[in-house]
């Protein structure tokens, strides 16, 4: 059996948490679909479709964009054959309206919280260095083997437009007045682990990681017992 199937997962936390580099690892290791609303807006921006047109100056404010739009893009997106083998979702949902959207059209099985504070998320954010592939570098914390180059696709870095100061306050603000809210909504369900993200990658994913193969080897411990 595909390794990550039954992985349907949402990851969630203040920007610059980790999410993206998170992410990219689990659906690289567990063979799942790594969606990101973000990166889909970006991509829209850059290819300066209807869509990317109708989000450019929201996203440069760093204010969110409207529900209709953003669960229309997830609806698609989730409906496409490579989610079937599970996937895991950054950047959604990002508020109530969008998490009770999401559950009336998939089911979901675990949501991760990577927790961070602000003054660490800002740190971050000010040397986050990114790749159109997906891959996530840091100045300091984690840089590429050649300054400015991605070391997976040789493809060049770029600074995120919406990394300014006042975007990336707009983005917190948001964050714990909207998002923070889907956190308890899942916690209800019984899917949440916080992960403590003020460690180093590799620890945080060492977490992460605990977690999924738990699970995983429930789900396999329950199904031989089926029988
Ligand atoms: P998010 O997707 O939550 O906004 P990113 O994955 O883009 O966050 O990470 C933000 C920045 O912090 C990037 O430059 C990334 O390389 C770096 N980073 C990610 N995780 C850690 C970590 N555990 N320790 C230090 N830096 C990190
Ligand atoms: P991210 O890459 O997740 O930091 O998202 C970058 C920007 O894209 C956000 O600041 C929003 O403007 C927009 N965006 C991404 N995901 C969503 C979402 N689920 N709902 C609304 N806006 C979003």
């Amino acid at each position: 059996m595909q390794k990550g199937k039954n992985l349907k997962i949402i990851i969630v936390g203040p920007q610059g948490s980790g999410k993206g580099t998170q992410a990219e690892m689990i659906a690289t290791e567990y063979k799942i679909a790594n969606i990101s609303t973000g990166v889909m807006f970006r991509e829209a921006i850059k290819n300066q479709t209807d869509l990317g047109r109708a989000v450019q100056s929201i996203m440069m404010q760093g204010d969110l964009v409207p529900d209709k739009l953003t669960n229309e893009l997830i609806k698609e997106r989730l409906g496409k054959s490579d989610c079937k083998k599970g996937f895991i979702l950054d950047g959604y949902p990002r508020n109530l309206a969008q998490a009770e959207y999401l559950l009336a059209i998939h089911n979901i099985s675990h949501i991760f919280e990577i927790w961070v504070s602000d003054k660490e998320a800002i740190k971050r954010i000010s040397g986050r260095r990114m790749c159109s592939c997906g891959m996530t570098y840091h100045l300091e914390y984690n840089p590429p083997k050649i300054a400015g180059v991605c070391d997976r696709c040789d493809g060049r870095l770029f600074l995120r437009d919406d990394d300014t100061e006042e975007a990336v306050k707009q983005r917190l603000k948001i964050y714990h007045q909207e998002t923070e809210s889907i956190i308890s909504f899942f916690e209800k369900k019984g899917i949440h682990y916080r992960i403590n993200g003020e460690q180093k990658i590799p620890n945080v994913y060492k977490d992460v990681n605990k977690i999924l193969n738990k699970i995983l080897n429930d789900n396999k411990k329950k199904k031989q017992t089926r029988y």
